[in-house]
């Protein structure tokens, strides 16, 4: 976890409440039947029933004001890889869009925190200003934290698109434009569904109520890096009339992996057709060209003989280890892009031997970014027992809206599981990978023991970039725990650090995290993790050496 993951997630809940960053997927209609019905009969329904054809088209404006949750990672960010393991969730106490629908604008405005402990301050407490984001047409945009506008990504504009979308009336409204397709309409229980086709690409399926003809619930499919495509689902309930409309005064997203609760909107108010702020894009950010992600070009470092730190993109190191004959190599972060780029500088390090091998050192998603990417590569993973269920699901996933590593390579899963310990060891190189003691972060994690050179090569234990530390006396437990003689940490976050710096920083960090305890309770305001606990020792439970 980083402060930069930290904005990325922010940004992808500023992009779409409903979305969290993924990309939109543009397809054609199954089905163009000819003639109006039974196409436009199912809208004209679903339009009837929120209020009237004539009613629905004259809508203006809509702005929706509430409060709710987004579920961390998408699911992949909780204590264990266990389906049943607690859901991780970010609170949204603030939360307001406004969708301009006659010119097809739209504005979100959200404060976010997190409901856990958490390295960085503003992440855990909330940022001093809420995050707002724009689209108007084809161009997406934020008002930075000093107000200034700045462009964003295509993705953050297919993402607004469907978050725009994601509202029964405007949804309706858009589907009632003569350019948009409604195909495959069909039932499906009580309820009557169809798919709509949107000039500008989008597609989502519709279900309305069989009897009432309102509409339960819409339909997408996204791009997650990890996950490959994801189908979200967002159900409408609770209808109340405002101002000749009904719209629903809760709204529930739920994704096809694990059944995720992807995020809660609890609605306070809505207002229809009420004066808003003009929506468009100034000129200055119409006029510039939409950020165009950076080519990852990874370094690669040398630490010890056989030992090389892989970093370059900012959050997330990788280690190779040179063996008599292959390689290794520790962690595949951030995104399928920066792990293809990774594995080419692993073996442009090492010309002439096969890099056969990741090891994970946990599940959470933004260390496993690149995940689709290794498996494509036909490498073997290595990881803790307890997250190879998970692993299997997402090598069985399709990736088919977005480039996806995996979706264009599928490929059935090698997979290495270390229960407490396992030895990597040939006449060129020693790895020890123990299993991660003492750590209320991660309870199926691996690290790595270099013996000699006296290495902790690790993720998740330190950064020296965190503000707070909350994991206790992990580091300083787990080398106890297995009796080693450390000299250096090698993070996935962070740099290379000898062990005593490590250990000084930490202790800091404890005490920001006490310190920010005291002054949040002397508020009247309890957050989690707080007071910071006093560690409880570890050395009875440890092994002999
Ligand atoms: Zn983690």
């Amino acid at each position: 976890m980083t402060k930069m993951r930290l904005a990325v997630l922010v940004a992808a809940a500023a992009g779409g409440f409903a979305l969290a960053g993924a990309h939109a997927r543009a397809q054609q209609p199954r089905s163009i039947a000819g003639g109006q019905p039974p196409r436009a009969a199912m809208i004209t329904r679903a339009a009837e029933a929120l209020g009237g054809v004539e009613r629905i088209r004259s809508i203006r404006n809509i702005t929706v004001a509430g409060y709710g949750e987004l579920a961390y990672m998408n699911g992949g960010g909780n204590i264990s890889a266990s389906p049943d393991a607690p859901q991780k969730w970010i609170s949204i106490p603030e939360y307001e869009k406004t969708v301009d629908v006659e010119h097809m604008r739209m504005r979100v405005r959200q404060r976010n925190h997190q409901n856990f402990v958490f390295a960085g301050l503003a992440g855990y407490l909330g940022a001093p200003n809420a995050a707002v984001a724009y689209l108007d047409g084809d161009v997406a945009f934020n008002a930075a934290q000093n107000n200034r506008m700045a462009r964003a990504n295509d993705q953050a504009v297919r993402a607004r698109r469907i978050d725009m979308l994601n509202n029964p009336v405007v949804l309706v409204r858009a589907a009632l434009e003569p350019s948009s397709r409604i195909g495959n309409v069909r039932t499906q229980g009580g309820l009557q569904l169809g798919d709509v086709t949107l000039a500008t690409g989008e597609s989502l399926t519709l279900a309305i109520d069989g009897a009432s003809g309102v509409p339960a619930w819409v339909r997408w499919i996204a791009h997650d890096e990890n996950l490959g495509d994801v189908t979200f689902r967002t159900s409408f309930t609770g209808y109340l009339p405002v101002k000749g409309v009904l719209l629903p005064m809760g709204y529930n997203t739920v994704i096809d992996f694990r059944n995720v609760v992807q995020n809660k909107l609890y609605v306070d108010k809505y207002g229809v057709d009420e004066s808003i702020d003009d929506l468009s894009a100034p000129a200055d950010v119409r006029a510039a060209a939409p950020p165009a992600p950076r080519a990852p070009a990874p370094e690669a470092t040398l630490v010890t003989g056989g030992v090389w730190l892989l970093h370059g993109n900012g959050g997330a190191n990788s280690v190779l280890f040179e063996f008599a004959d292959h390689l290794t190599m520790f962690e595949a972060p951030s995104s399928q892009a920066w792990t293809r780029a990774l594995i080419d500088r692993a073996r442009s390090t090492v010309p002439g031997k096969p890099l056969t091998e990741v090891i994970v050192s946990h599940h959470h998603f933004d260390h496993t970014g690149g995940i689709r990417v290794a498996m494509a590569e036909g490498l073997t993973l290595i990881a803790h027992k307890g997250t190879e269920p998970l692993f299997r699901e997402i090598a069985a996933r399709r990736g088919t809206v977005a480039p996806d590593a995996l979706g264009a390579t599928p490929k059935p899963l090698k997979f290495r599981a270390v229960d407490d310990h396992l030895q990597l060891k040939d006449a060129a190189m020693q790895v020890e990978l123990y299993h991660v003691v003492s750590s209320s972060h991660m309870a199926e994690a691996l690290f790595a023991y270099v013996p000699g050179a006296r290495l902790l090569v690790e993720g998740d234990f330190f950064d020296v970039g965190w503000e707070l530390y909350w994991w206790q006396n992990m580091y300083a437990d787990n080398i106890a725990y297995r009796h080693l003689q450390v000299d250096t940490d090698v993070p996935v976050h962070g740099r290379v650090l000898p062990l005593a710096d490590v250990l000084k920083d930490i202790d800091r960090q404890t005490k920001a995290a006490a310190d920010l305890c005291a002054r949040t309770a002397a508020s009247g305001v309890f957050t989690p993790g707080c007071p910071v606990k006093t560690p409880s020792p570890i050395l009875q439970d440890a092994p002999s050496r």
